[in-house]
């Protein structure tokens, strides 16, 4: 058994939807499409105009 924690830090980034797609971020909803919201531990955030939403 395997416990290293790079072996999860790889997935860190990304998540997994219902339907099996690998999802890299959430795009800003203020920006639109193409502004990727920066993910932060317990929030997310728009570099471009200020979005910040917490994450669950
Ligand atoms: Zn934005």
């Amino acid at each position: 058994m395997s416990d290293s924690p790079n072996a999860h830090a790889k997935w860190s980034k990304y998540k997994i939807d219902d339907e099996g797609n690998l999802v890299r971020g959430e795009t800003c909803p203020t920006c639109g499409p193409g502004v990727f919201l920066a993910i932060h531990k317990d929030r997310k955030t728009c570099g471009k105009c200020g979005f910040t939403a917490p994450t669950p």
